[in-house]
């Protein structure tokens, strides 16, 4: 049986989903089961609203002496939880790329509860000269979903488990 908030399989002994700590429930009639499911959403919107500053890092160059070299690290705020619970969120800053990689990694550091969290993302760079930009939602799995491109045009690049419990 899947989690009834994150879609996550349980195993038949499992009681308590090991992802996000719903307790699952055994109901005997329809009138029930529309209030599980109220129940449900409610247990989403409590551990989004615990999900606060996804934040990336990002590094800012400097062109010296006819180069560029790394200036410094920056951390950049992308969201809370709440802001991208239903839809894409786009970083407000553009990033590009100066090198031949088609591949790199991204970190995002988070809090849940207050506790600070950090995860990765492998990424791969868009095939574009433009710049781009980072987007963030929280899919219905509640695993956190990264997408680089533009508003118009865009790709996946993948689904990170969240530290949730
Ligand atoms: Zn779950």
């Amino acid at each position: 049986m899947a989690c009834i908030v994150c879609g996550t399989e349980l195993k038949d002994e499992e009681i308590e989903c090991p992802y996000c700590g719903r307790v699952d429930v055994v109901v005997l009639d329809e009138a029930s089961k529309a209030a599980v499911t109220k129940d449900a959403a409610a247990y989403r919107k409590a551990i989004v609203d615990k999900l606060k500053n996804f934040t990336i890092d990002a590094y800012a160059y400097k062109y010296d002496a006819g180069q560029f070299i790394e200036d410094k690290k920056r951390s950049i705020k992308i969201c809370d939880g709440k802001d991208c619970a239903r839809s894409i969120k786009w970083s407000k800053e553009s990033f590009a790329q100066y090198h031949e990689k088609k591949n790199g990694s991204l970190t995002i550091h988070y809090e849940m509860d207050g506790q600070k969290k950090r995860g990765a993302f492998g990424i791969a760079f868009p095939d574009t000269g433009d710049f781009w930009k980072i987007g963030l939602k929280i899919g219905n799995n509640l695993r956190l979903q990264a997408y680089v491109g533009t508003e118009d045009k865009y790709s996946i690049v993948n689904d990170v488990p969240l530290s949730l419990i």
